[in-house]
Parts: structure tokens; C-alpha cells; sequence
């Protein structure tokens, strides 16, 4: 079996199309290779080896050790180079690389194959500062990466050693100085570890090769997995890679890019350089990097010379080279280079992270480009990325000084790293930012810079700001890829942990102040700003039109306020496929009339409790209508439990005996009757209907009362559909359906206007997606209550179900949360079920979904496949949808 695969040199093994056994790094790296782009050569060992390491208890699979000896002779013999010979010697990086990118998970070794032999041999060949400086980067990282050391102590003998030599600059140290940091080094090593750093380069290489392997299972990792929903069997593969050297003086040097910009998606290189300075320099925020382009520095208004002055021709070959790998990939790179003495090396490609704004804006300019297809443009969005394009965004100052307001209180300035705004709370622990976010609290992480360790806090935090770091430091990757604001690099910001505080441009704030992160401008704003909503035309809209030009399914969105159901219109809903009655009970003045009315004795309390709520029905409707114009709107009668509307304290039953003249003892004795001890199973959805018909009664009446006033306004024609919920059998169905045609026909006598109307039922007990072929007699449509329909299929309460729920999805029992993604093997079965049996009943039948599934687009898809009309989902998940919906069509 093949465990190894050799890059570069002008051959590959692999390609771009094994990447799941290459991982991404390696599989781009012989990519480049093979379309002639200057790679260092190297060899990749496969991702299949770690799977064997972890099945085996960490053991490697016997033929490996003969083939990483061959790769190595062979990559010894592209270079002309020794691996461990002083007079020639051959140094190489060991990188990790797994099918899905994971940024910073995997620690990097740089100048592997360094020892005081090999040392002494690259000083006399490329001058001994180089080569000490190396050798101590060299000790340094492996001594962490490898050996488990602290990365501080070595800054601690550094710094002690700079002090007491009287040096201020890295760069002010001779090799002489490094030689002896050198030896401080080699023995803090050995008195920690009790051994001595490896001098045999093979046991160098294989230290690192098992670093990379051991740091698949490190905690950093399996956290960022499991955000990721990275499966732990993808494994990590390791690159072995010969060194070039962006440290070789002011002729070399080392940077990150994107092709395009990854926060607007304009199509400028976009990117930042570091002369004389090697691999992690640069993204590690030790030293400011200088932009790329010169357009990024006017931009930035940075007064370092961007790499299109430094190196013109070498920029020149780069944006060739960015060019090449665009059309080559058809999408937006994110590409790692180093310049050495002037010639220019590509050490990694990958599609780059972008916000959801530039996806949007690079998709559809590489349509415009010819580049790729509409349906390439729609498959490349992740639907549920959009989230970030419908949230709130700063008032720009213009708009802010128009609505009267005062100028921006800007605390201080930063990096522009990632967009959208935020307001919280100024928080400086990830685990703090965590516990408080799981409280409800809106916190903003403030830190020096972040590490992996971070990534729970950032994931917990609205928003993101450093003080240290550039556009591709780590907090700014993160956050792009997780949507949160961000900004980055803010050199007035000096953090006091200890104090719990921070000042900038000489003002204190403390832990818990209310600040806005404005990720746009890269600003910091004390207080809190309100935000304003983000425009939805442009290349936005141009993109959901393509989406909804495919897509086969139809989207409603669940909205019973006129605020939610304006929300829905903008974002594009076809309609209200669920509109839940019981929410415009609950208001403050309507609720005295509601309890009068459950806790009447008899029928005639009953109804003239109802009479009074019948106008305040009438009009919401009314209004949810000319919002929806044409389009339909599915109206569910009451459904949860009486129990819910109970008055529970003394004031409220005080109110309620106010209100309807029984007494406060009564009212109580009722009460208790009424109590549930398994409510969401007891008296609710249709059997409020059987059993006080004139609740319904009035909410049918309400409904087309409301259709007729507002088809009288003129131009528009409502389009009600009742819908009837927790229907078991068809004899509920039909008693009620009965009910509410006869009140439609009483209202259409009444009024002389007759109106098309339907009436369905929800499905969202077992037995009526069973029994769907008898229902469908009477119900003209069904709408899958997949909220209920999990509860009751799974016999899991949704309420209760946190106690045992994530150790279920632990085990992998559930493979997903079955109330974010339909169980298609369970209920997804029964709404396959209950949809051909409803059909076969009455062929013309409409089928929905309305539970929280509706917008999620794995769900989306069943729903397509399963055939349905429509998905009903919440507003602002209304544009994923229909992104889901168009997928899942292509
Ligand atoms: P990450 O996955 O964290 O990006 P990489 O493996 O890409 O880690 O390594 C980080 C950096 O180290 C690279 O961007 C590059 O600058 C440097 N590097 C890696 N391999 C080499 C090499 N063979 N020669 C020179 N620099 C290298
Ligand atoms: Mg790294
Ligand atoms: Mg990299």
C-alpha cells in the first residue's frame, strides 16, 4: 500500500482531486506543482496513515518507515541536498494538512534538519547569523510544537539574555548572541524534559511527523471539529516539504494573500508581506506586515512600502501566478508565498474563507467573468452563511449625522477584519465570554491577540477585537469564518487583564461596559449603537433571483406579528405557512379576556369572553393580510394547552375576577381543574375545538370577517387557509372543518362576499400521518408539524430534552439534533408516508412543512425530495431557504 506521495520538482503524485487522501495542503501543493508553479519540492504522507495510527493505538503501519526513507533519498535527490549533511544540508518544513481546512489547529516546524553540525555547515555556506537565527527558530518551535515546552519560556531567556547583554532588537543579535541563546535553550530543554534536544535529524523528522499526527486528537482540535462538524476519521495528513528561506536578507521575504478581497469580495490582490522574516512572522502578529498592492496601502493609508514597490518584478510573477490558480480553480485563493533572494515560491493554495458578503459579490462577479455558471455560483454559498448578510449593520456617519445624531464616541481604531457590527458587553476570558453568552448576555471578547484556545469564546462572543495582529492573524480568520464582527490590530488598546479594564487613547473601560464593534470601519464605539438593516437588492438580490429561478419548492415563513410578516415579504417569503393565533392572545390587554374565557363555567361566559377578543382577532388578520396581499396565509386555530393562559398570582386572578364577576375562590377551583400534568399532551390543538367549539368558532369568523373587510378595500384578495392542528383521526377533521365552513358561509351571507378559502390540518401526530388517506377527505392541505411530529415520533419532549440530548449526539445515537435537523429515517419516513397516502386520497393536495426544519437545508432538501409544495420557516431564515431550495434542485 502506498502511505507516501512526492510533489514538486516537475512531477506530483497526487492532484488537486485527492484531497481527502492528500489533505487540502498537500493535494494543492502537487496541484501547483503540476501546472508548473514554482513549489518547493517535498511528500505528502497520507491522511490513510493517521486513520491506521488511531486504529491501531498509535502504531504506523510497517511499510512506512522504508517509504518515508525512499521520499526522503528522492527529495534529496530534486535538491542536490543532504538531510543532515553539513557540507550540502537539506532542511525541511513538516506541515499538516487535513481535508477541510482547520486554520491554526495544526502546528507547523520550519528548518527541521538542523543540528550544531549542520548549523555550522549553512553558516559557512549562507553566513553564520542566518544560520544561528535559524537554528534557534528551529529549537524554539519544535521545542514547543514537538516537546510539549512552553512557547514563554524561551521569550523569558531571550528577553533575559537581550537585557543583559544590553540588545533591544531580535535583529540587533549577531550569531555569536545566538550561539549562546543557543546553548541557554538546549539546556532549559534538557533540564525540563531530563533529556537532551534531538541533534539526529531523522529523529527530528519523526518527532515532528508524530507531533502533527498526535495534534489531530489535541482538545483545540476536536473542539474546532466538532463546531465544524468535522468527522474525527477524516484524519490529518503531513507534508514534508523542503525549506526556503524568506529570512535570507532584504531580498527575501514571506506573505499571505487572496486573490480577492475576503471581506468585501472586490477584485483586488489583497494581501500582506513581511521583508526578510519566515513562515509564521506574518500571520502570528509579532511584526505589522506591509500590504501587498499598492491600491491596498492607499486604501489603508499604510506608510510601509507594499510588495508592488519593493519587488516589482517578483509582485508582477505573484498576481500571475494569483491569476493562474483563479481560472485554474475557478474560485478566490488564499495562497502562502515566500520570496527567496528574489525568486518567488508558492508554499500553499486553498479556496479562501470569505464573509458571506464577499461570497456573494465573488460568486456572482465570477458569473459576470464567465468563470463559472449561475448554477456553480449557487452551489458554492452555504445557505445558512446568509444569516450574516440579513443582520443589522452600523449607520454610516453620514446617515447617523442625517437622523440628528451625535458622532460616533469612537473609543479607538483597529483593522477592518471582519464586518457587521455588534453591541455587548466588554468581556477578556473566552471562558467568561462563554458562560456569560450561555446566560444570554451579549459580550464582546476583547484579548491581546487569540490562539485556538480562544475559539469557544469567539464562538460564544458577538464580536471580536485585538490589539495585536494583522487582516490574517488568527482572530481575523476565525472570526470571517464564523460570522462575527471583528476587529484587529488596534495599537491603542492596552489590556489590564488583572485589573480587569483596558485603556485606549487615555480612557478607562472596564469589564462589563457596553461598547459597538464596527467591523466595517475597523472602529471601536463606547456605548451601545443602534444598528439598521442591510439591504437585500444588488448583487444580493441578483443572486436570489437565480436561486429562485431554479428552486421547485415554494418558501412561507411562520409570522403571526405585522413586524415579522413585513420581515418575511423583504426576505422574500411566498406567504405565511404558519401563522399561530394563541401569540396574539398573550398581549397585555387581551389577556384578561382570554382567562375570562378559559375559566368561564359555561358557554355563555365563554362566548361573551370571546366577543370582546373577536375585534382585537379581526384586525390582526386584517392587517396580516394587506402585508400579504396575494399571497396565501395558513391561520392555525388555537393550540396549546389552556393551561398556558392560567393567571398564576394573586394580582392576576384579582384581574380576572375583576373582569368576568366570578370570585377569586372560584376562579382558583377552575384553575385547578384545569391544571395538566402532561400538558403538551392534554387539552390542546383540536380538542380545544371539540370540546368548546366557540373558541374556534370565533377565530374562523375573525379570519374571514378580516378577508372580506380587506377585499372590500379593493385591489387585494386574501387567500386564507385554516388550518386545524393536532388532528389524530379524520372524525376530528371532520367535525371541525364543518364547523368552520359553516362560519364562512354565515360570514359570506352576512357580508355578500364570497371568498376562496381552504381548509387543512396540521400532521404532527403518528397516527395522522398514518391515517393521512382518511383525513385527506376532509383537509385540503397538510402542513407537517415537525416540531410536534419529532416530540411525538421520538417521544422526546423538545423542553426536556437538553439533560440528555447532546450525550445522545456524543454517542452518535442521534446524528444530528433531531429538532434542528429532521430524523429522516423516523419522522421523515412518516411525512413520506402521510404525503402519498394523502395523495392518493385527493391528488391535488398541498404539502408543507412548518416546524423549525423549514429552514434548515438539509431539511430543505428532504422536503424537495420528499416531493412537498413548500417549506414554512422563520423570516430571517426565509433567504436560506430558498438558497436550499435552488440547491437541492440542481
Ligand atoms: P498553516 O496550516 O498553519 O497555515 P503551514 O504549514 O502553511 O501552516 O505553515 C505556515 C507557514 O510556514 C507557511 O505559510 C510558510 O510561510 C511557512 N512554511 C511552511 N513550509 C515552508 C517551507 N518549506 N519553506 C518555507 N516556509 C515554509
Ligand atoms: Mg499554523
Ligand atoms: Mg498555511
Amino acid at each position: 500500500e502506498t502511505w507516501v506521495y512526492a510533489f514538486g520538482g516537475g512531477t506530483s503524485d497526487g492532484d488537486a482531486s485527492m484531497r481527502n487522501l492528500l489533505g487540502g495542503k498537500g493535494a494543492n501543493l502537487a496541484e501547483m506543482a503540476k501546472l508548473g508553479l514554482p513549489v518547493p519540492p517535498g511528500f505528502t504522507i497520507s491522511t490513510a496513515v493517521c486513520v491506521a495510527y488511531y486504529d491501531t493505538g498509535r502504531v504506523y503501519p510497517a511499510t512506512l518507515d522504508a517509504q518515508v526513507s525512499d521520499a526522503l533519498a528522492a527529495l534529496e535527490g530534486k535538491t542536490g541536498k543532504g538531510f543532515g549533511d553539513p557540507e550540502n544540508p537539506l532542511l525541511v518544513s513538516v506541515r499538516s494538512g487535513a481535508r477541510a481546512s482547520m486554520p491554526g489547529m495544526m502546528d507547523t516546524v520550519l528548518n527541521l534538519g538542523l543540528n550544531e553540525a549542520v548549523a555550522a555547515g549553512l553558516a559557512g555556506k549562507a553566513g553564520d547569523r542566518f544560520a544561528y537565527d535559524s537554528y534557534r527558530r528551529f529549537i524554539q518551535m519544535y521545542s514547543n510544537v514537538v516537546l510539549g515546552m512552553g512557547h514563554d519560556e524561551f521569550e523569558h531567556i531571550l528577553d533575559d539574555y537581550k537585557e543583559r547583554e544590553g540588545l533591544d532588537l531580535d535583529t540587533e543579535l549577531t550569531a555569536d548572541n545566538w550561539k549562546q541563546v543557543i546553548v541557554r535553550y538546549k539546556e532549559a530543554v534538557q533540564k525540563e524534559l531530563g533529556r537532551p534536544f534531538p541533534e539526529d535529524p531523522r529523529e527530528q523528522l519523526w518527532g515532528a511527523i508524530s507531533a502533527v499526527f498526535d495534534s489531530w486528537m489535541s482538545d483545540r482540535a476536536i473542539i474546532y471539529r466538532k463546531l465544524n462538524d468535522i468527522p474525527a476519521n477524516w484524519g490529518t495528513a503531513v507534508n514534508v516539504q523542503s525549506m526556503v528561506f524568506g529570512n535570507l536578507g532584504d531580498t527575501s521575504a514571506t506573505g499571505v494573500a487572496f486573490t480577492r478581497d475576503p471581506s468585501n469580495g472586490s477584485p483586488i490582490f489583497y494581501g500582506e508581506y513581511l521583508i526578510n522574516a519566515q513562515g509564521e512572522d506574518v500571520v502570528a502578529g509579532i511584526r505589522t506586515p506591509a500590504p501587498i498592492s499598492r491600491e491596498r496601502a492607499n486604501t489603508l493609508g499604510s506608510s510601509d512600502a507594499p510588495l508592488e514597490e519593493a519587488m516589482p518584478p517578483v509582485y508582477k510573477q505573484l498576481v500571475d501566478v494569483a491569476n493562474t490558480l483563479e481560472r485554474h480553480y475557478k474560485d478566490m485563493q488564499d495562497i502562502e508565498f515566500t520570496v527567496e533572494d528574489g525568486t518567488l515560491y508558492m508554499l500553499q493554495t486553498r479556496n479562501g474563507k470569505r464573509t458571506a458578503a464577499a461570497a456573494v459579490k465573488i460568486a456572482v462577479d465570477m458569473v459576470r467573468e464567465g468563470l463559472i455558471t449561475e448554477e456553480e455560483a449557487l452551489l458554492r454559498i452555504d445557505p445558512t452563511a446568509l444569516d450574516q448578510l440579513l443582520h443589522p449593520r452600523i449607520p454610516s456617519d453620514d446617515e447617523n449625522k442625517k437622523a440628528g445624531n451625535a458622532a460616533y464616541d469612537v473609543a479607538f481604531k483597529g483593522l477592518p477584519a471582519s464586518p457587521g457590527a455588534a453591541v455587548g458587553r466588554v468581556v477578556f476570558d473566552s471562558e467568561e465570554a462563554f458562560a456569560l453568552a450561555a446566560k444570554g448576555e451579549d459580550v464582546i471578547l476583547v484579548r491581546v491577540e487569540t490562539s485556538p484556545d480562544d475559539i469557544k469564546g469567539m464562538h460564544a462572543a458577538r464580536a471580536i477585537v485585538t490589539a495585536r495582529g494583522g487582516m490574517t492573524s488568527h482572530a481575523a480568520v476565525v472570526a470571517r469564518g464564523m460570522g462575527r464582527p471583528c476587529v484587529c490590530g488596534a495599537s491603542d488598546l492596552r489590556i489590564n487583564t488583572a485589573k480587569g479594564e483596558f485603556t485606549a487613547r487615555g480612557r478607562t473601560f472596564k469589564k462589563g461596559d457596553m461598547i459597538t464593534v464596527d467591523g466595517v470601519n475597523g472602529r471601536v464605539i463606547a456605548g451601545a449603537v443602534s444598528l439598521i438593516n442591510p439591504d437585500l437588492s444588488g448583487d444580493f438580490g441578483e443572486f436570489m433571483g437565480w436561486a429562485d429561478k431554479r428552486r421547485t419548492l415554494k418558501v412561507r415563513a411562520n409570522a403571526e406579528t405585522p413586524l415579522d410578516t413585513r420581515t418575511a415579504v423583504e426576505f422574500g417569503a411566498e406567504g405565511v405557512g404558519l401563522c399561530r393565533t394563541e401569540h396574539m392572545f398573550f398581549d397585555e390587554e387581551r389577556i384578561p379576556a382570554v382567562r375570562t374565557m378559559i375559566l368561564s363555567n359555561d358557554e355563555t361566559g365563554r362566548r361573551e369572553a370571546l366577543a370582546k377578543l373577536l375585534p382585537m382577532q379581526r384586525s390582526d388578520f386584517e392587517e396580516i393580510f394587506r402585508i400579504l396581499g396575494d399571497r396565501p396565509a395558513t391561520i392555525r386555530l388555537l393550540d396549546p394547552p389552556l393551561h398556558e393562559f392560567l393567571p398564576h398570582t394573586d394580582e392576576d386572578i384579582a384581574g380576572v375576577a375583576k373582569a368576568s364577576g366570578l370570585s377569586a375562590e372560584e376562579l382558583r377551583r377552575r384553575a385547578a381543574d384545569l391544571h395538566e400534568s402532561n400538558p403538551m399532551l392534554g387539552h390542546r390543538g383540536c380538542r380545544l375545538g371539540i370540546t368548546y367549539p366557540e373558541i374556534y368558532e370565533m377565530q374562523a369568523r375573525a379570519i374571514f370577517e378580516a378577508a372580506v373587510n380587506i377585499f372590500k378595500e379593493g385591489k387585494l384578495k386574501p387567500v386564507p387557509e385554516v388550518m386545524i392542528p393536532l388532528v389524530a383521526t379524520h372524525r376530528e377533521l371532520d367535525i371541525l372543518k364543518k364547523l368552520v365552513d359553516e362560519t364562512a358561509q354565515k360570514v359570506f351571507a352576512e357580508t355578500g362576499v364570497t371568498l376562496d378559502y381552504m381548509v387543512g390540518t396540521m400532521i404532527e401526530l403518528p397516527r395522522a400521518a398514518l391515517a393521512a388517506g382518511e383525513i385527506a377527505q376532509a383537509a385540503e392541505f397538510f402542513s407537517f408539524g415537525t416540531n410536534d411530529l419529532t416530540q411525538t415520533t421520538l417521544g422526546i419532549s423538545r423542553d426536556d430534552a437538553g439533560k440528555f440530548l447532546p450525550i445522545y449526539s456524543e454517542k452518535g445515537i442521534y446524528e444530528k439534533d433531531p429538532f434542528v435537523t429532521l430524523d429522516q429515517e423516523g419522522v421523515g419516513e412518516l411525512v413520506k408516508i402521510a404525503a402519498e397516502r394523502g395523495r392518493k386520497t385527493r391528488p391535488d393536495i398541498k404539502l408543507g412543512i412548518c416546524g423549525e426544519h423549514g429552514g434548515d437545508p438539509a431539511s430543505v432538501e428532504f422536503c424537495h425530495r420528499a416531493g412537498l409544495d413548500y417549506v414554512s420557516c422563520s423570516p430571517y431564515r426565509v433567504p436560506i431557504a430558498r438558497l436550499a431550495a435552488a440547491q437541492a434542485a440542481i
